[in-house]
């Protein structure tokens, strides 16, 4: 059994793809060709953002939005210590500082409440009230909040109607970490239209993917458009060979965007089935008192990029990985390690404990398979093994 199904997906598409890499072949045109604007195109109709700027990865995504909004030393931002390490490690390339802000323990998303007390700390400079970075200590002083990257973890949604709020009132900007969730829904808009720019991957095992590295960034400001396009290419300005501005080279592929074009047809389809299995083992693990299943959310539609469960304790964890393991069926996990306690973040100086409900789900966090092509039998096959005996 796959973890996630990429075979029985490229089955049903494999002649357009194919035929959509001779074009390519055809017209020569492998940098910025006609297909990746018609990608764009395609993917900001469908997210209903304005823009749409094709990049190579989700983290050169993140780290363009950052650029754009001219981040750099001296600067803050607040993200989740529970996401992957991209999502703040383009805050630390840029010299700025991550301010970790812990989840809310339901939907493992950015918890407002306490990003407001984090906004607070920081502007008071007072870590009595949210564990800050070491290095905001007074004496390093003026570090200022600038914006808040919030991560739509495993496919659903962050809570931006309050993080946006917040935004507003304290001047911050808001980049959604949709790398996870391009497909997923809250109360009727996409993910990929929330927060002032968007950024999402291509990698292969996201829920809508290339056969390599891809990503993009949403916006719907005309501004920080031009502003990504010009980063995208070297800071370039009207003319190729004057850059206005330091950038980097951060395309996608045109056969990339020629294979997306393919995967494109039958992605809604996908999504769609997605809440099928995703229903299907929430009524199945009903029935597994040992185990929470992932709370769904009334006006919420999410990507499953992952169908991640609770065991009861660490042990528990790995003892049923293994039981899933002799029976033939992959499990993974994420995260087994905060970013707050990972050794590319000890210059923040946090502790165990400064983020307890990070870790604590970190310590009782698994997936199991999940994609589009799961059949029932299969996903009973998989819930049954749960069984002590
Ligand atoms: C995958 C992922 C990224 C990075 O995307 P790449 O395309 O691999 O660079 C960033 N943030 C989150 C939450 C991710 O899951």
């Amino acid at each position: 059994m796959q973890f996630i199904d990429l075979v029985s997906q490229q089955k049903r598409i494999r002649k357009e793809i194919e035929e959509n890499i001779r074009k390519v072949l055809d017209h020569g045109k492998y940098i910025m060709g006609p297909e990746i604007i018609e990608l764009e195109q395609t993917l900001s109709g469908y997210v209903g953002a304005k823009h749409a700027i094709a990049c190579a990865s989700g983290t050169d995504a993140l780290l363009l939005a950052l650029m754009a909004y001219g981040v750099g030393p001296g600067d803050a931002v607040f993200t989740s210590p529970f996401t992957f390490i991209a999502t703040a490690e383009v805050i630390n390339l840029l010299g700025a500082v991550p301010v970790f802000v812990d989840i809310d323990p339901k939907t493992f998303n950015i918890d407002p409440e306490k990003l407001k007390q984090a906004i607070t700390a920081l502007r008071s400079n007072d870590s009595s009230l949210h564990p800050l970075p070491s290095v905001l200590s007074p004496q390093s002083s003026k570090r200022s909040p600038k914006g808040i990257i919030a991560v739509d973890l495993f496919g659903l949604p962050a809570d931006y109607e309050r993080i946006s709020a917040l935004a507003a009132e304290h001047g911050l900007f808001v980049i959604e970490d949709a790398a996870q969730s391009f497909g997923a829904e809250s109360n009727g808009t996409k993910a990929c239209a929330m927060g002032d720019i968007a950024c999402t991957s291509f990698f292969p095992a996201k829920p809508f993917a290339c056969y390599g590295d891809g990503g993009m960034c949403f916006t719907n400001d005309d501004r920080l458009k031009e502003i990504i396009e010009s980063l995208r290419v070297h800071g370039k300005g009207t003319h190729k060979y004057d850059n206005v501005r330091i950038g980097i080279n951060g395309r996608l592929d045109t056969i990339q965007a020629a294979i997306m074009l393919a995967k494109f047809e039958i992605f809604p389809e996908e999504i769609a089935l997605r809440q099928t299995v995703a229903k299907r083992y929430s009524g199945l693990f009903s029935e597994v008192p040992s185990i929470t299943p992932p709370a769904m959310f009334e006006g919420m539609v999410s990507a499953w990029a992952q169908y991640s469960l609770m065991a009861e304790s660490s042990a528990h964890r790995a003892e049923l990985q293994e039981r899933l393991k002799n029976k033939g069926i992959p499990t993974a996990i994420y995260y087994p390690k905060p970013l707050h306690l990972q050794t590319a973040f000890a210059s923040l100086g946090h502790a165990p404990g400064d983020f307890p409900v990070s870790e604590g789900v970190s310590e009782r966090i698994f997936s199991i398979p999940m994609h589009p092509y799961l059949t029932e039998s299969d996903q009973k096959m998989i819930v049954d093994a749960f069984d002590e005996k």
